[in-house]
C-alpha cells in the first residue's frame, strides 16, 4: 500500500529550515498554486515568493519562501530557498515595515531599481500573509 506520508524539507543557506514527515503540501510555483500528496510523480519546480501551506496529521502550517526550488523525487519534497521562516519565526512589525518601505519606493519611482522593490515587497507580503496577518 502506498505511504500516507512524505518528507518535507526546506533548507536556505543559512539553515535547515524544516525537516519533517507530512500529509500534503502546497507551493507557490511559477506556474501558481501547485499540490503536492504522498508518492507524487518526480518534478522539479521555480518557485515564487510566498506561502508554503503544509499538513501535519490534522493541522495545516504555514511558512514564507522568497522564492526558489521544489524537487519531488522519493516521496520526498525538497524546498531551497534565499529565505523561509515558519509562521511562528516571523517578526509581524518588521514584514510590515519592509511592506511599507518597499510600496513607498515603488510609489516615488525616480531612478529606483523596481524589479528590487516589486521583490522586497513580495516578500514581505508572503510573511504578513504567513503570519496570518495578510
Ligand atoms: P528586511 O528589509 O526587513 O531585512 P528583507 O526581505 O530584505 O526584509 P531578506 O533579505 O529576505 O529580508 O532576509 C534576511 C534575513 O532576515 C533572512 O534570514 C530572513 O529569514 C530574515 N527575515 C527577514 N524578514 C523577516 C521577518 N519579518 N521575520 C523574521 N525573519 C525575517
Amino acid at each position: 500500500m502506498a505511504g500516507k506520508t512524505l518528507r518535507l524539507e526546506v533548507v536556505t543557506p543559512e539553515r535547515m529550515v524544516l525537516s519533517e514527515e507530512i500529509v500534503s503540501l502546497i507551493v507557490p510555483a511559477i506556474e501558481g498554486y501547485m499540490g503536492i500528496l504522498p508518492n507524487h510523480a518526480p518534478i522539479i519546480s521555480g518557485l515564487e515568493p510566498g506561502v508554503v501551506k503544509y499538513k501535519v496529521d490534522g493541522n495545516y502550517k504555514k511558512m514564507a519562501i522568497s522564492g526558489g526550488f521544489l524537487e519531488v523525487s522519493d516521496n520526498k519534497a525538497t524546498i531551497l530557498a534565499n529565505t523561509a521562516e515558519l509562521a511562528e519565526e516571523i517578526d509581524v512589525k518588521r514584514a510590515q515595515a519592509a511592506k511599507e518601505r518597499a510600496e513607498k519606493r515603488l510609489h516615488d519611482k525616480g531612478d529606483i531599481d523596481v524589479l528590487r522593490a516589486e521583490l522586497a515587497l513580495k516578500r514581505a507580503l508572503a510573511r504578513l500573509k504567513a503570519a496570518g496577518q495578510g
